[in-house]
């Protein structure tokens, strides 16, 4: 059966991952009037979700942005679940998981057999090729890269991310998508990293190289950073706040996708990685937090 062009106004999006970047889309979708299906694999992930959506709102609220009753009703606009079934009607959907080729591949092949061939597919992968993923589908036209930014109701950006056979129709409509939701879209081709990651990720680890070498310590290197190029964060902070399993995953993925050992990644950060300091989401990187 032929897929018709995808329809320019979806009001229902589907989010798939619950994680830090999942409970961002999903908060600014239904901040944004949308209705928002969110999945993930557990039901205690999607409590803890909803519990953090739901103080995201409140922080506006106390800030004067929102008033109380559109909270309630925004929060009347979210679904949660584990069943990917409930994804079955949703016109757009964004997917949130881990930063693994291999998993977002099973995952689209799953969604592919159940969702019907108009669904648009979106990637919001820092660093891995969309049109590898889109590969893996029936639907390469209706695939595209969809990067959001931490934290995603605060930052601006949306990188949109062609691959080789994504349709116009598909990058007119996620554009418009990004615009709906208060967001500037950036148009990028299908390289490894894109442009957000290829450029702040070699300089996290080169952050991460200097601390392991002794050149200063992590106060100091993230006080240069801020104070003499003016970021709000410096980049050991910002690893933290990123995950450094994901920092990691797309050094590695720089490295095999351009084969420049300049990307190699630090080997403190694998180190840290394998010992499940992972940054603020596990309480402990290169700084510690209070979990909650
Ligand atoms: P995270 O580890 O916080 O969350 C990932 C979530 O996906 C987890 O809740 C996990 O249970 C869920 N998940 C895994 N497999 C699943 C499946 N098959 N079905 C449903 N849910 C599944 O990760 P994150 O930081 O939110 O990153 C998610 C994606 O966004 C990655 O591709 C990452 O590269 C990208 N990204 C991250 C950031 C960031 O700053 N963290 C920024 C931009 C983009």
């Amino acid at each position: 059966m032929a897929a018709r062009e995808p329809q320019l106004e979806p009001n229902r999006i589907g989010v798939v991952g619950a994680g830090t970047m999942g409970q961002g889309i999903a908060q600014t979708l239904i901040r944004n009037g949308l209705e928002a299906v969110l999945v993930d694999v557990e039901t205690g992930l999607l409590d803890k979700a909803r519990e953090r959506i739901a103080k995201g709102l409140q922080r506006e609220v106390d800030k004067g942005r929102l008033d109380a009753a559109a909270k309630e009703k925004a929060l009347g606009r979210l679904r949660t679940g584990t069943d990917p079934g409930a994804l079955r009607d949703v016109p757009f959907l964004v997917e949130a998981i881990v930063e693994k080729e291999d998993a977002k591949i099973s995952l689209f092949r799953q969604l592919d057999d159940l969702c019907p061939p108009e669904t648009l597919f979106a990637s919001n992968t820092s660093s891995i090729s969309i049109t590898r993923i889109a590969a893996a589908t029936d639907r390469p036209e209706r695939f595209i890269g969809m990067h959001f930014m931490n934290p995603v109701p605060v930052m601006k950006l949306v990188e949109v991310i062609r691959g080789e056979r994504t349709s116009d129709a598909t990058c007119r409509m996620t554009v418009a998508l990004a615009v709906k939701l208060g967001k500037t879209p950036v148009e990028v081709n299908d390289f490894p990293g894109f442009i957000a990651n290829r450029i702040l990720m070699p300089m996290i680890n080169e952050a991460v190289f200097a601390l392991m070498e002794g050149v200063a310590t992590r106060e100091a290197i993230d006080t240069v950073m801020k104070l003499g190029m003016n970021h709000p964060m410096g980049p050991l902070a910002l690893a933290d706040f990123i995950g450094l399993d994901v920092c990691l995953s797309i050094m590695e993925v720089l490295h095999d996708g351009f084969g420049d050992p300049k990307y190699r990644p630090c080997h403190l950060l694998r180190r840290m990685v394998a010992a499940g300091h992972l940054g603020r989401k596990t309480g402990r990187g290169f700084y510690s937090y209070d979990k909650n």
